[in-house]
């Protein structure tokens, strides 16, 4: 039997990937392999949302092909995702002994490819042509993998996004918004709670699009075609086309992103939270006014044995009053909001191509601790976009300290080919870029400890994943805002929800005793 080794880099979608493609391998006879030493197959899944990110796999792959060639392994070896999508056969050029080059519209081949490459009947594969239906191919996992069930999955929703933010690549390496249908997803998340399954986190690279397009379209997107001819620079703003929303069930209103009800003085007159009430109220019985992703919460929280349900990555335009409201009446969906913000400038936001205000922003996060009080916020920021003066950082900083969020992903602006960004004006040192991160970092840090230090003494509610990766001693679960808990634990408490008191701190972990409260 082929062994296989997958190393995954980047976010949470490349991760299902990755776990979609081991699971079919396993499924054709292939075993995991605990290291790339010790695989016949060696896959680098790969994230383009920074150059760094590019880097870290093209060096990694040329370690390994110098480690094979130095003790004389043969070992077949690919590239597949994001970066594989947006280099294509650039990558073979530059390291000509990869073998496979997998596109973001692919991982479904996997196999076939390597049963190819490994029987000899090929020597070299760059596949990253568009394929009609691939969004509805990830949906293998790996739960029965190991012997112990999966607490918690990921379900991939949809592929692509449309949003064409100035300094992203995205669009260019995961294609146009495609959605799964609705029942198609609710079937696999039933059988995830079947399988013991307990929490299912829906994900898509702009998840509150979900549905707004044509589902199961049979003229896909065509992502970027894999090699660098496509490096035509495009300096105009590639504005997302006014394409009409396609829905599921039923039309949205006209507005669609839902950004509008989000007006800041909409709701800090009078009680703040009555606005959101009012809005339940208003929305219940009517489902004409329900955007597709909000449907699809409704059916997955249908689902018996499933006790929650996240979802990421969002985007803040997508945040209607219906999102706002499931928060307040779908007890399953969890407090937790990740609302990536990118910079707290007016200016930059227009010209990252956002779509919102800074005011916008500040109203949807006081709408969601109207909704679910205590609702954990986290968010990504970008520092050092081309343009960014002292003042717009000062802005972030402001903002930051006034939303207070539990956490924040900082990213220094990378750029990017073929993005409106990498060739705009007044690009911002690097120097200054690394001071604002530490600076931004310092405050986020500052901030999430003064949030994570009011847990103490608290009660709280975990789920239990499985022992910590640090220390097999020790138990780790998460609280309904996300927060990571650990405790002194065993093996019974996996897969269970319990109450656990909080005792102490430490960076981005809370430390809790299940003894003191029920077990
Ligand atoms: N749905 C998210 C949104 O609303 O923007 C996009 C998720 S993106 C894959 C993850 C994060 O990477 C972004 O939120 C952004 O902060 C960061 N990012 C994307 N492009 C970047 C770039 N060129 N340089 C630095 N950070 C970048």
């Amino acid at each position: 039997m082929p062994s296989v080794f997958i190393k995954t880099y980047g976010c949470q979608m490349n991760e299902r990937d990755s776990e979609a493609v081991a699971a079919q391998l396993v499924a054709k006879g292939y075993v995991l392999a605990k290291s790339e030493a010790a695989a016949d197959v060696v896959l680098l899944n790969t994230c383009s949302v920074r150059d760094f990110a590019e880097q870290k796999a093209i060096n990694k792959m040329g370690n390994i092909l110098g480690t094979a060639r130095s003790e004389k392994r043969t070992q077949i070896t690919g590239f597949m995702g994001c970066m594989a999508q947006s280099r294509g056969r650039e990558l073979i050029d530059r390291l000509p002994d990869v073998d496979l080059v997998l596109g973001t519209q692919k991982f479904h081949r996997a196999a076939e490819y390597l049963d190819e490459l490994l029987a000899g009947k090929r020597d070299k594969i760059v596949d990253v042509d568009a394929e009609a239906k691939s969004e509805a191919t990830i949906r293998e996992h790996l739960l029965n993998g190991s012997a112990k069930t999966s607490v918690s999955a990921f379900v991939s929703i949809m592929q692509g996004c449309n949003q064409h933010c100035t300094f992203c690549i995205v669009p260019a390496t995961r294609g146009e918004e495609r959605s799964r249908t609705i029942p198609d997803i609710v079937a696999e998340c039933r059988e995830l709670a079947a399988r013991g399954v307990r929490e299912i986190t829906l994900l898509g690279q702009i998840v509150t699009s979900y549905g707004r397009r044509a589902i199961n379209s049979t003229t896909p997107s065509a992502p970027k075609p894999g090699n660098i001819q496509h490096s035509t620079f495009n300096t105009q703003h590639p504005t997302a086309e006014a394409q009409p929303a396609i829905n599921i069930q039923h039309p949205m209103n006209a507005a669609g992103e839902g950004i509008s009800v989000l007006d800041a003085s909409q709701q800090v007159t009078g009680s703040r939270c009555e606005v959101v009430q009012e809005s339940t109220a208003s929305l219940d019985g009517e489902k004409e006014k329900k955007s597709p992703f909000v449907q699809l919460l409704e059916a997955v929280h249908e689902i018996g044995g499933l006790e929650r349900i996240r979802f990421t990555s969002p985007h803040p335009k997508g945040y209607g009053d219906d999102l706002v409201a499931a928060y307040a009446r779908l007890p399953k969906l969890c407090e937790s909001a990740h609302l990536p913000l990118q910079s707290g400038s007016d200016r930059l936001l227009k010209l990252m191509h956002r779509g919102y205000t800074r005011e916008k922003f500040l109203g949807l996060t006081r709408k969601l601790r109207c909704a679910r009080p205590g609702i954990g916020i986290t968010t990504d920021i970008i520092v050092g976009f081309p343009g960014e003066t002292e003042d717009d950082f000062e802005q972030t900083l402001s903002l930051c300290r006034e939303v207070e969020f539990d956490n924040a992903y900082i990213f220094k602006y990378s750029p990017r080919r073929d993005t409106p960004a990498a060739a705009m004006p007044d690009q911002v040192p690097v120097t200054v870029r690394e001071e604002r991160n530490h600076r931004l970092l310092e405050l986020v840090n500052e901030i999430a400890a003064r949030k994570y230090d009011a847990f103490i003494g608290r009660q709280v509610q975990i789920l239990v994943e499985g022992p910590s990766r640090k220390n097999a001693a020790r138990y780790t679960g998460r609280t309904r805002c996300n927060k990571i808990v650990l405790f002194d634990g065993g093996e019974r408490h996996r897969g269970q929800l319990m109450d656990v008191k909080i005792e102490r701190t430490g960076s981005f972990t809370l430390y809790g005793d299940p003894a003191v409260v029920n077990l």
